[in-house]
């Protein structure tokens, strides 16, 4: 018997169907993070019967569903972040782009989506970067945030594995995060909101995870806190901070010895690039007499604990957005725990070197393995 091939994704078959009104550029100074979007998009649709179809690159539009869409109704949504950067020899490079892929096939395997071949995608993101290359803006800090995101399209009100879905990546030229340097935000330690928990799916990049941590960012927001740092049970553990990993710096007063410290990933933390990449860059570049690096559970009290004995030295978050965000004060009980900041300045100087590093890498100036893809 002849069996139907199912067919996988093929960058190859990409149909290009370019706009008929190209946009101007944005002066860099115009840019809003995720406001504007470039002239094309990628789109690829799957079905379980016939596999992926054909690639298209479009000009950037509206999409066309059905309401009874699963999307709409049971949150059959992933998405992923990452950026492409301009180097001064003028090419494009995205940063890790196969750790996003990864992480994409998690998310989608969670959901009953299906997996891709992730070399495929990044091949077509280059593709939709060529397009559109005229609008990746220039210098340090600016880049084009890319938006892979996979759709369940099975118009059906039955819950169950969509056996249709749509992958579309869009692309949005940004700025950096803090305009003017760093910014130290003020956080509030939340415990009266879960953002993550075992046995559940806050390790996967779904929409779903977002939408409810909203509402504890507003609130916090109201008191005075940009951000909630998440908490988790009844030890008070310190797992995220908004939509970003959270790292501490802690000095033990007695052998002065530092630690870098980050959760561990135990299925209740998003698996961040930007995580992973300085877990690698500091057990590289710190020195193992001065620096231990741990991913292990630690709770707001260890940390209230540490900052009243001077042991505290920095605190940070860490995701593709902002790449690293000083952190200054954390809320928590009566009152704000202070993290010092270098005099006169908006970080400690560990935050400082990390952007350092990372920025090298992403714009050229350093090379590292396969972290950057022309
Ligand atoms: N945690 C959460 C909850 C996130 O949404 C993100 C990404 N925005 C991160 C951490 C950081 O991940 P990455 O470094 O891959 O951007």
């Amino acid at each position: 018997a002849v069996r139907k091939m199912i067919a996988p994704l093929d960058a190859s078959k990409v149909q290009i169907n370019k706009t008929k009104s190209p946009s101007k550029p944005k002066s860099n100074n115009e840019l809003e993070f995720g406001k504007t979007f470039t002239d094309h998009m990628l789109t690829v649709e799957w079905t379980e019967k016939n596999g992926w179809g054909t690639p298209e690159i479009k000009p950037y539009g509206n999409l066309s569903l059905d309401p009874s869409c699963s999307v709409f109704h049971y949150g059959f949504e992933l998405f992923e972040g990452l950026k492409a950067y301009r180097t001064p020899d003028n090419q494009i490079t995205m940063f890790r782009p196969d750790k996003n892929m990864e992480r994409l096939n998690k998310s989608a395997a969670r959901i009953c989506l299906p997996t891709v071949n992730g070399e495929e995608v990044i091949k077509l993101m280059g593709k939709l970067i060529e397009q559109d290359k005229y609008l990746v803006p220039e210098g340090q800090g600016y880049a084009l945030y890319l938006r892979p995101t996979m759709i369940g399209t099975t118009p059906a009100l039955g819950v169950s594995a969509p056996d249709r879905a749509l992958l579309f990546v869009i692309a949005s030229p940004v700025g950096p995060y803090y305009k003017t340097g760093f910014k130290a935000v003020r956080l509030e330690a939340t415990d009266y909101a879960t953002r993550a928990w075992p046995g559940g799916c806050g390790d996967k990049k779904l929409g779903a995870n977002y939408a409810p941590c909203v509402l504890p960012q507003k609130q916090a927001a109201e008191r005075g806190y940009q951000q909630n740092l998440w908490l988790f049970g009844p030890e008070k553990y310190i797992t995220e901070v908004g939509t970003m990993n959270v790292f501490f710096v802690f000095k033990d007063s007695k052998t002065g010895k530092k630690e870098l410290v980050t959760a561990p990933l135990d299925g209740t933390i998003l698996e961040g690039v930007t995580r992973d990449s300085i877990l690698s860059l500091a057990r590289e570049k710190l020195s193992s007499d001065e620096w231990t690096i741990s991913e292990r559970y630690f709770s707001i009290t260890e940390v209230a604990e540490k900052a009243a004995k001077g042991e505290l030295v920095e605190a940070f978050g860490a995701g593709t957005a902002a790449v690293v965000s000083p952190i200054k004060e954390i809320g928590w009980g009566e009152k704000d725990i202070h993290v010092p900041l270098q005099p006169g300045k908006q970080s400690g100087a560990l935050t400082e070197d990390i952007a350092k590093w990372i920025a090298d890498i992403q714009y050229g100036k350093e090379k590292r393995g396969n972290w950057s893809r022309v």
